[in-house]
């Protein structure tokens, strides 16, 4: 029997052409173009055109609820802030059921003892926020040296622009893969941190370099970071000294955080 072309086709192709203008739009809409280009000269900073990562989906555990080796230092086991303080004083976030939670409005914490090369592990929860998008959507950030952000977000079926999504070198470098569990499930970051070195006139002479792992998903395998991490800015090296404090952010989102530990990195035949 002779097919007659159905008139609801064109309507279909319509309504697909509109979708995908629509979901090009939406693309647009979470990132930038009129930021300044990344020093690879490809994507400008938070370009909305810059693919995210492919979705990987973690096994079910990889690291969670590690014990620290013997010579980590705990930041956090749980029970209380006495390794942290506030911006303007002590560390005022909530401690309940052994992890610690961002309190809106009581500013980003950090460690009161400094590190420069370091093995860090940390977990992290992101609350439901279904009502969010893009970077509103459990915002927080790990931050070695005080400065160099690795970015924490609810990037599960959520979208935002590539350098700012989980585990992305927040402004330069998106991760290679998108490992997140669904909000309020645990999960947890291992992080192998090279810091910066600048000579005695100020020049740099080596970069910082991150490898960073979510639940068992390798993002980042020593990725050279151009500088610290703004926000829609380039970012740019600045001498400071070889040690800072790692710090959590507070982006009004009540994010979890638990079993904290870092490893100062010697040097090899250096016992
Ligand atoms: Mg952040």
């Amino acid at each position: 029997m002779r097919m007659h072309p159905s008139p609801r086709i064109p309507a279909a192709i319509a309504l697909a052409t509109l979708l995908s203008s629509s979901l090009s739009v939406l693309h647009a809409g979470v990132g930038y173009t009129d930021t300044p280009m990344q020093p690879n000269g490809k994507w400008h900073v938070h370009d909305s055109n810059r693919p995210m990562a492919p979705v990987v989906t973690p096994a079910e555990t990889f690291s969670q609820g590690t014990p620290a080796p013997s010579d980590a230092v705990v930041l956090f086991d749980g029970k209380d802030l006495s390794k942290w303080s506030g911006n303007k004083g002590p560390a005022t976030w909530k401690i309940e059921n052994g992890y610690m939670e961002a309190v809106k409005g009581a500013g980003d914490i950090r460690t009161k003892d400094e590190f420069g090369d370091c093995q860090l592990h940390i977990e992290f929860a992101t609350p439901p926020m279904p009502d969010k998008h893009s970077q509103d959507r459990a915002n927080s950030g790990v931050f070695l040296m005080g400065r160099y952000e690795i970015q924490v977000l609810d990037c599960y079926q959520n979208e935002t622009y590539a350098d700012g999504q989980t585990g992305a070198i927040y402004s330069q470098s998106p991760p290679l893969a998108n490992a997140c569990k669904k909000p309020g499930e645990w999960q947890s970051y291992d992080i192998i941190w090279e810091a910066p070195r600048w000579d005695a006139d100020g020049k740099l002479t080596k970069p910082a370099y991150a490898t960073v792992i979510l639940n068992g998903v390798v993002l980042h395998n020593h990725k050279e970071l151009t500088g610290n991490t703004p926000h829609r800015e380039v970012g740019k090296y600045r001498p400071h000294p070889p040690t800072g404090p790692i710090s959590l952010q507070d982006h009004n989102n009540p994010m979890r955080f638990r079993n904290i530990w870092v490893r100062p990195l010697g040097e090899y035949d250096k016992p």
